[in-house]
């Protein structure tokens, strides 16, 4: 097992890192820029080292210093959260030449997920399920509208090298393919210094599941079932449960055996998420992301299996705590991502917290890094916290949820809290009955 873990992120999640080191009696260091000197991952943490000035660039992403901070601390791994350095590859190559263990996926696996006609090509392969489309990257417009043809209008033009929703257009007949084509490529160019796109089926109401995995890198997998994420806003998931409302047990376990047996066979190593477009019972692959995702605690509910723990475990090479057979799905959980964000316009809202009280009781789970008086810097994302709840059933779940809704006291901010309360009170949601536009259509309707 490691002795020093090193936490190169910052928030809520860089303290539910150091909480599973800690439990598991490894010693912890986290890196900080100057903007967060104060923040609660710096005061809980054994040891902690300031990398550089504000801008991510600078601090999160600067990987010589982090590498320095792991050679100064003597820290034998690092776990890199979310988001920052979380997926690059070049980090992972890095770590492995001073010595230093990266809990994740190997870089060449990374590699292969990080560009996603690659990922498609060894996800069908693997016999995961994808969307029709092109079968590699696509420059020629008489081949686009060929393949165009074949599958069938609506398609959607996709960078290879996309990320966060961006580079995408959608075309519904020859026409627009054209100007579609064009401005996906010089968007993603733009934005990806790459300008590969390939074309899909556009699915007109899909659902966003995605099923969580975990490899010991040495053909052992297991899935941990699915996540429904089909609240969105721009891309962005805002409501996240556990298991999916639409989805029954055969489905479930369909799914999940395809994907772990795809993961051992790649003989994949740690946590990672693979993302579905889901309608009309069909599962269609979109992505994989090779990292713990922010709403992982939905499947910790109801599984109660610690994925961090899992990751350290596996990265240090102590294998899989449980096997498939252990695995039970028990009861419903929720979660929601509170923004410092207007909850109408979702312009950020940094500033300082005030007052900051969380709700609490049976099936309550709160991940946060802030405080009362704490102040939120500018630069970084908007999430201060994630309320996790847990209930025997989704009826019960979503009582609780509004409860705990009622008792979240956050001021000196606006937060995204009110969107929430008006969720939960939604008789659409109640029904589980919504897909991936639900959000910006009620959002719009509401307006
Ligand atoms: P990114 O990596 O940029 O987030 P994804 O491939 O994960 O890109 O797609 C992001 C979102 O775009 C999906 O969650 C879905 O809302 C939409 N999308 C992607 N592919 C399709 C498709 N073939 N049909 C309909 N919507 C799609």
């Amino acid at each position: 097992m490691f002795q020093k873990i090193l936490i190169a992120n910052r928030g809520e999640i860089a303290l539910r890192v150091l909480r599973a080191a800690k439990e598991l009696g490894i010693q912890t260091v986290v890196v900080h820029s100057t903007a967060d000197a104060d923040a609660m991952h710096v005061r809980l943490a054994d040891e902690s080292v300031c990398i550089g000035p504000p801008p991510s660039r600078d601090s999160y992403l600067n990987i010589h210093q982090i590498v320095a901070a792991c050679e100064i601390t003597g820290a034998d791994a690092v776990h890199p959260g979310y988001g920052f350095l979380s997926e690059n590859a070049k980090f992972a190559d890095i770590l492995a030449a001073h010595n230093i263990t990266f809990i994740g996926p190997s870089a060449d696996h990374i590699r292969i997920m990080g560009d996603k006609i690659e990922a498609k090509r060894t996800a069908k392969r693997l016999g995961i399920p994808v969307v029709p489309g092109s079968d590699g990257a696509v420059t020629d417009e008489r081949e686009a509208k060929r393949i165009a043809a074949e599958i069938g209008y609506p398609v959607i033009i996709k960078a290879s090298a996309g990320g966060g929703g961006r580079g995408m257009k959608v075309a519904r007949s020859e026409q627009d393919l054209e100007i579609a084509l064009a401005t996906a490529r010089s968007e993603a160019g733009a934005a990806f210094g790459d300008d590969a796109v390939y074309i899909e089926k556009y699915l007109e109401k899909p659902r966003h599941i995605e099923v969580q995995i975990v490899g010991d890198g040495a053909g052992k997998a297991i899935h941990l079932g699915e996540r429904d994420c089909s609240l969105q806003r721009r891309h962005q998931k805002v409501w996240e449960e556990a298991n999916s409302p639409a989805l029954n047990a055969e489905e479930r376990d369909r799914i999940g055996t395809t994907c772990s047996k795809a993961i051992a066979d790649l003989g994949y190593s740690g946590a990672g998420t693979i993302e579905f477009l889901y309608e009309n019972g069909e599962f269609y692959f979109i992505e994989m992301n090779t990292r713990l995702q922010v709403e992982h605690p939905v499947t910790e509910a109801i599984t109660g299996i610690d994925l961090v723990h899992e990751q350290i475990r596996v990265a240090s090479g102590g294998g899989l705590s449980v096997s498939q057979q252990d695995i039970r799905f028990q009861g419903h959980a929720i979660e929601c991502r509170i923004n410092a964000e207007d909850p109408r316009t979702f312009t950020p809202s940094p500033g300082t917290i005030t007052h900051f009280h969380t709700p609490g009781g049976l099936g309550i789970r709160v991940d946060s890094g802030v405080y009362s008086g704490y102040k939120i810097p500018p630069y970084y994302d908007s999430l201060i916290g994630k309320l996790i709840v847990h209930g025997r059933n989704r009826v019960e779940c979503m009582m609780r949820l509004r409860r705990a809704l009622d008792e979240f006291v956050v001021d000196g901010i606006k937060t995204t809290l009110p969107l929430f309360r008006d969720l939960v009170g939604n008789s659409d949601i109640a029904n589980g009955d919504y897909d991936i536009h639900w959000l910006e259509k009620h959002l719009a309707e509401t307006e």
